[in-house]
């Protein structure tokens, strides 16, 4: 079986091809293999990660006619009431730091710095019709300045419970063993293990 992974966030296709490749046999092809879809744009019309999941594995699935697993995520401020949450990638324009920077500010002023990051992963599997998600939650806490090169968006201000390091301090290992993305990873895995057995699969990204 091959599978999709449909995103072109080059941290998500990292992160989820060594976190899937723990649990099953990975073999990784690049945009280059779908050129016919390097044009797509999925708008994330969604009200929660799921929705925005579900969309993206079902269009992806349906214009490649395999099997694909899609991944919504975003930060969760406690005390901007769960902000910037679906909108993370969005809400701010500019890069990863320019957001970073725009959050930092925000909460110039706030004490409590409680937050945490949500992963939702949907698998679809456009000729069974076959679809499941599941959800990775890593709490945690701002930080109050941008640290650290690993990772990408909003791991140089995340301080994961457990660690004094941001995210982007930690090696992708470290980040792995711990991360909302990770924990969805190994229950999307046992999940798709538990349905078709011992998977024989590759996996393309778009
Ligand atoms: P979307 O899932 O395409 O809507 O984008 C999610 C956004 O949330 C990303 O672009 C990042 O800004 C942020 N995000 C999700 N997961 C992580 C993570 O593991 N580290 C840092 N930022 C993340």
């Amino acid at each position: 079986m091959t599978i999709v992974l449909a995103t072109k966030n080059k941290g998500k296709v990292r992160e989820l091809s060594e976190l899937l490749s723990l649990y099953l046999p990975l073999k990784i092809k690049s945009l280059a293999d779908f050129p016919q879809l390097d044009s797509l744009i999925i708008e994330e019309t969604g009200d929660n990660y799921q929705q925005n999941a579900s969309l993206k594995a079902q269009v992806i699935a349906e214009k490649t006619g395999l099997p694909t697993i899609a991944d919504d995520s975003g930060l969760e401020v406690e005390s901007l009431d769960n902000f910037p949450g679906i909108h993370s990638a969005r809400w701010h324009a500019g890069n990863d730091q320019d957001r970073n920077r725009a959050l930092l500010k925000k909460l110039a002023d706030h004490q409590l710095r409680r937050a945490k990051f949500v992963a939702v992963l949907c698998f679809f599997d456009p000729h069974s019709q076959f679809e499941s998600c599941v959800e990775g939650i890593m709490p945690g806490k701002i930080a109050h300045s941008q640290r650290g090169t690993h990772g990408f968006g909003y791991d140089p201000i995340f301080v994961p419970d457990g660690f004094q390091q941001t995210f982007a301090e930690l090696t992708t290992q470290q980040k792995n063993t711990v991360s909302h993305r990770s924990q969805a990873a190994s229950k999307l895995a046992q999940l798709l293990n538990e349905k078709y057995g011992k998977l024989d699969v590759s996996i393309e990204t778009i």
